[in-house]
Formats: C-alpha cells, sequence, structure tokens
C-alpha cells in the first residue's frame, strides 16, 4: 500500500457539514469543511473552544458520520459502510490516542501495545513492533504495568498502540494535555518520529501552540468552518494567529 509516498491522503473530507439537535437547538458544528490529512505529514488542528475540532477529528477517524458532504480514509468512503464495516475498518486503518491514555491497568506494556491487535486477531508484524518499541524507547519497561510509568510513558505506550497495527492515519486528541512541558515534549517527538520514520500521517487536536509547533501544517478552525492554514508553523506564529482568532470569535 503506498501510504509512504507523502502524496496520498490518508484521511480527508469533502464538504463536511456536522449538525447536532433539531430546531431551535440545532448547531451547526461543521459548516462545510474540506482538508486533507497527507501520509508523512502531521496535521495540528487548532482554534477556539466549540470552534468544531474534535468534531472534525471524530467525522474523519469514522467515530462520528456526517450530516453532509464526504470522509474518506484511504479511498473508502466512510459514509457508504455500515456500522460493522465501519468498526472493522477503523479498527485496521485509524490509531487513536487520547488525552487520558485510555491503557489497560492489568495489562503489561507490550500487552497494552498489542492490544488492539489481538482484539481483531490479527498477529503484530514482529519486526514493526520491535522498531516501534525501540522508537518509543519502551524496551526496558515491557514488563511493567500502566502504574509503574510516569505520565509520559504511559502516553508513549499509548502512542505505539496506535500504531501497532501500522495504521494508515493516527488521531491524537489533546495528547498532551495532561502531560508537563518535558513529559509532553517526549510525546510530540515520537509522534514526530512516527510521520517521518514510519510515514504516518499523525492528525492531533491541540489548544497549545508549542505543541502545534511541531507538526508540519496547522489548520484553525472557527465557528466550524477552516479559515486559515499554516505550513511549516512556529509556536510563535501559532500563538498569534491564535491571538486573532479568538478576537474574532469574541472569546
Ligand atoms: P471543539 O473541539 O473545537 O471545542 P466541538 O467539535 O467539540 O468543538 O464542538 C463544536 C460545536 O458542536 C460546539 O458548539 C458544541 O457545543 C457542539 N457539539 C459537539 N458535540 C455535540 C453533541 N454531541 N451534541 C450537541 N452539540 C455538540
Amino acid at each position: 500500500m503506498n501510504v509512504t509516498t507523502g502524496l496520498r491522503a490518508a484521511a480527508r473530507v469533502a464538504g463536511a457539514v456536522k449538525e447536532y439537535g433539531v430546531g431551535d437547538t440545532r448547531v451547526r458544528a461543521l459548516d462545510g469543511v474540506s482538508v486533507e490529512f497527507p501520509a508523512a505529514r502531521f496535521t495540528a488542528i487548532m482554534g477556539p473552544s466549540g470552534s468544531g475540532k474534535s468534531t472534525l477529528m471524530h467525522c474523519a477517524a469514522g467515530l462520528d458520520t456526517l450530516s453532509e458532504g464526504h470522509a474518506y480514509l484511504g479511498d473508502t468512503e466512510l459514509g457508504a459502510l455500515d456500522d460493522r464495516r465501519l468498526t472493522l475498518l477503523r479498527r485496521e486503518r485509524v490509531g487513536f490516542v487520547f488525552q487520558a491514555f485510555n491503557l489497560v491497568p492489568t495489562l503489561t506494556v507490550r500487552e497494552n501495545i498489542t492490544l488492539p491487535l489481538d482484539l481483531a486477531g490479527r498477529a503484530p508484524d514482529q519486526e514493526w513492533l520491535a522498531d516501534l518499541i525501540e522508537v518509543v524507547g519502551l524496551g526496558d519497561r515491557l514488563g511493567h504495568r500502566p502504574s509503574e510509568l510516569s505520565g509520559g510513558q504511559q502516553q508513549r505506550v499509548a502512542v505505539a498502540r496506535a500504531l501497532a497495527g501500522r495504521p494508515e492515519a493516527v488521531f491524537a486528541d489533546e495528547p498532551t494535555g495532561n502531560l508537563d512541558s518535558r513529559t509532553g515534549a517526549e510525546v510530540l517527538g515520537l509522534l514526530r518520529r512516527a510521520v517521518d520514520a514510519m510515514g504516518q500521517a499523525v492528525v492531533m487536536v491541540t489548544h497549545d501552540p508549542t505543541a502545534a509547533g511541531h507538526a508540519d501544517q496547522v489548520l484553525f478552525l472557527a465557528d466550524g468552518r477552516l479559515v486559515d492554514t499554516m505550513d511549516a508553523p512556529t509556536a510563535d506564529r501559532v500563538l498569534d494567529r491564535m491571538k486573532d482568532l479568538d478576537r474574532g470569535a469574541g472569546r
């Protein structure tokens, strides 16, 4: 599969509209968004609270469905799939990293990393797994339980778990939200390596300009619309842009 060329969109949405609720309580969380998440590229999604970042990520990752428009993982259109096929597709082609790590406390580090594969009845690619464990720097912790690890180490396990099945895209929702700046930087460095060394598409929702500074491109949302993009971002430039958006949103 052609996931490491950098040319192919690992995930994309076209004309994405998402509405919640009905009548007076209806909210248009996405209002016609078209974006691509290319392979071997690290994309950060930013914007004021309520601007639609999580909704965009969930719809692009197949965790939620669009009201209008189309979402694709690779060439597969998600709207055409029933729940069962969507679940299978997600399991095989998408990795997730959440703010709260979501590791299983009774399992070892190694068992946590291979859990999604075990659940899917897939044998891990041992070479990939060995590379991954080296990249995340957890080789001497494989027999430990999550409670014996620092927050940063736990999130590194979560990143390894997301990458274990060689998904086309990894979606990370505020992955450094629970970490101090040093351990946060470790996790961001790891996501960066997943992109550079392993050709993953990484899509990260964050409100932290420093975190976004590790990405290749930043997408800025406001009121459910894509209002700006920035290539080769730096934390300072991202911060300036965020201030403008916050002012625009009156927050
Ligand atoms: P962000 O991640 O940027 O904070 P969200 O995508 O969570 O924004 O939310 C966008 C808008 O959609 C907000 O107005 C939010 O209140 C609304 N929204 C999100 N999820 C739901 C839901 N499940 N039901 C109703 N409204 C929702």
